[in-house]
């Protein structure tokens, strides 16, 4: 035998695959060629540390592990499915509105319609604008003559507006981070 089929004979050997007369011809060669022995002692005990260590098994938290993995993920997946839902209604919402204005437009343009614009919605439209325009006016020079004179019912009405848009302020940042860090201590 040669050498170069030694190491392939080791292995069918090994495995139960040779025939007497191939067993006792490798044994034959083993037995002159020190190379080819050394082979067969380092392939045989290797085989047999591995015929008897057990298959390695997963640690017993193994499948917890990757459940919870899989609950985070499947948790993440439908936070962004809910942002995009958002994302989309708004979108739709602003649609429809635009859509809204675009068809009161057209029903304005139409010529019948337009002459009731023009004999009854305009002026109509025109005495609600002067009317807002006196209000308007009245109201500037009611501030106007506040900033003129501070006194203390301005200066208790500027604090009390800061005051209110401090609250105001501070409702609208703290919230959604409340919710927020609520959503991430479920998940
Ligand atoms: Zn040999």
């Amino acid at each position: 035998m040669h050498c170069s089929d030694c190491s392939e004979q080791i292995s069918l050997y090994l495995d139960g695959l040779l025939d007497q007369e191939q067993v006792t011809r490798l044994q034959a060669h083993l037995a002159h060629c020190e190379a080819c022995r050394a082979e067969w002692e380092a392939v045989h005990w290797l085989s047999s540390i591995l015929e008897a260590e057990p298959a390695a098994a997963p640690a017993p938290d193994f499948a917890a592990r990757v459940n919870l993995r899989l609950q985070r993920r499947e948790a993440r997946r439908r936070r962004v499915r809910g942002g995009i839902g958002v994302l989309l209604g708004s979108v739709g919402l602003w649609g429809a509105a635009a859509v809204a204005v675009a068809l009161l437009f057209v029903v304005l343009w139409q010529p019948s319609l337009r002459i009731v614009w023009l004999d009854v919605g305009r002026p109509l439209a025109g005495k609600a604008f002067s009317i807002l325009a006196v209000l308007g006016r009245a109201l500037y020079s009611v501030v106007h003559e506040l900033f003129q004179r501070p006194s203390w019912l301005l200066l208790s009405g500027n604090a009390i507006l800061a005051l209110g848009l401090i609250a105001l302020w501070t409702r609208i940042v703290l919230r959604p981070r409340a919710l927020m860090l609520q959503v991430n201590a479920k998940t």
